[in-house]
């Protein structure tokens, strides 16, 4: 940090001394993790480059229709430019997605059948994941349960994958349809799978149970490595367009990519039976789609760089973070233990302070749909709750885990570093 910014930050911003040795110690710790990651980001650019070379996009492709919108042309082709990037049959990618969520439920409502089971292999599913499976004891929504769709689930094994289980799990039950495979932690304590974890795992479920269905919720991993769940056997993925994938431009929506029918049948709980995805116009979006999907690969790796520096700044600090800055990564969240609720919300009234949209906002936990605690989110965003710009979350629960994620801007990301660590000093 040169002697202007450095000036800035203790005149303007009021950041202490300390935060300011630790954010240069930690700069140099994580120089050789930054050149691992710029060598995957200079390969998924030239990759998703090529994808839209090979379908010859055009300014052509950014008009939309109206109505119906049947053969809207830039929603089609960036259908398979995903298909190509995802090294799939076909994809489906929708402003209609209000949400991850929302195109992980359709690629499960599309997929499943009365009497099936669905079964989760890396322990709970994601928060927002419970009311679609119907776990919790509340009225009836329509949830998977209340169509006669059952869900069993294999919990990790010291924060592993626990082959015998889930071995046991599928030769006991032969309506097991769909293997659900969550990639990122969520709001969990444990590394993100890596894709060559994935890709034992599906060989392992595929040796043991060869016409399952493998899914694999993908939110947060995208462009991470230069392979993706698609890449080793996954039939059917899901994600996010205000993740990595929509390069920090996607106004909103998410995608599905996979098999050709399996993402047929999700269209059809995109829309309805019948029409699936060839209805939908799609209101000027497709200018920042495309745009967004050819800056992600960019953008997501600046989220990582700047997830490993906290990662350092943050146990130079004194505090317990997941993953270590040196263990490779497999999303863009970075987990900090606090043990303590103040610490945690201080965190992230620091993160948000830090941001470029409504840093004079104090956020505050409040009772989020959808999920079952409190959740506490810091998010400064261009985009509404858009998690690949720089923002914090946390359920207000023990023990009070901080998730940070995002930031669009490396130089940005430090500044949210500082502003956090300034807020809850050092251990
Ligand atoms: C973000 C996320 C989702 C979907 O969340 P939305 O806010 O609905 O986009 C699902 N699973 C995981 C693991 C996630 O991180």
């Amino acid at each position: 940090m040169n002697k202007h910014t450095k000036k800035l930050m203790k005149d303007y911003y009021k950041i202490q001394d300390f935060c300011i040795d630790i954010l240069e110690k930690a700069e140099k710790d994580v120089k050789s993790e930054f050149e691992y990651y710029d060598e995957i980001r200079e390969y998924n650019q030239a990759k998703v480059l090529a994808a839209f070379q090979e379908e010859r996009i055009s300014e052509a492709h950014f008009t939309n229709t109206t109505g119906y919108g049947y053969g809207d042309i830039g929603r089609d082709t960036l259908d398979k430019v995903y298909a190509r990037v995802f090294n799939t049959e076909s994809a489906l990618v929708r402003p209609h997605f209000v949400n991850g969520t929302h195109a992980i439920g359709a690629a499960l409502f599309g997929n499943l059948r009365p009497g099936d089971t669905l079964l989760s292999v890396c322990g709970t599913p994601y928060d927002t994941l419970h009311n679609i499976i119907g776990s919790n004891d509340n009225k009836s929504m329509g949830s998977l349960r209340d169509y006669n769709i059952k869900h069993k689930q294999v919990d990790l094994k010291d924060s592993k994958l626990d082959f015998d289980a889930i071995k046991s799990a599928l030769s006991e039950d032969s309506s097991i349809k769909i293997v659900h495979i969550q990639r990122s932690t969520g709001y969990g304590w444990r590394k993100s799978l890596q894709i060559s974890e994935i890709e034992k795992l599906i060989t392992f479920v595929k040796s043991v149970k060869p016409n399952v269905i493998c899914f694999v919720d993908n939110c947060y991993g995208e462009l991470i490595d230069v392979k993706e769940p698609t890449d080793v056997g996954a039939d059917l993925i899901a994600g996010s367009l205000i993740k990595n994938i929509g390069g920090g431009i996607a106004p909103t929506g998410g995608y599905i990519a996979g098999k050709e029918e399996l993402v047929e049948n999700a269209s059809y709980r995109l829309t309805v039976p019948g029409i699936g995805g060839e209805c939908g116009s799609t209101f000027g979006v497709m200018r920042s789609f495309y745009q967004g999907l050819f800056l992600a690969p960019h953008i997501a790796i600046e989220a990582v760089k700047g997830a490993v520096l906290c990662a350092r700044v943050m146990e130079l600090a004194g505090y317990e973070v997941l993953p270590h800055y040196t263990d490779r990564r497999s999303d863009i969240i970075q987990a900090i233990k606090f043990n303590d609720k103040e610490k945690l919300i201080n965190f992230c009234k620091g993160i948000q302070k830090g941001s470029p949209i409504d840093s004079f906002v104090q956020c505050e936990p409040w009772d989020m749909p959808g999920y079952e605690d409190q959740v506490i989110m810091a998010a400064g965003a261009f985009i509404q709750g858009s998690s690949i710009e720089l923002s914090a979350d946390a359920p207000i629960r023990e023990p009070y885990i901080a998730y940070m994620q995002g930031g669009l801007t490396l130089e940005h990301i430090k500044v949210g570093i500082l502003m956090a660590l300034n807020n809850v000093g050092q251990i």
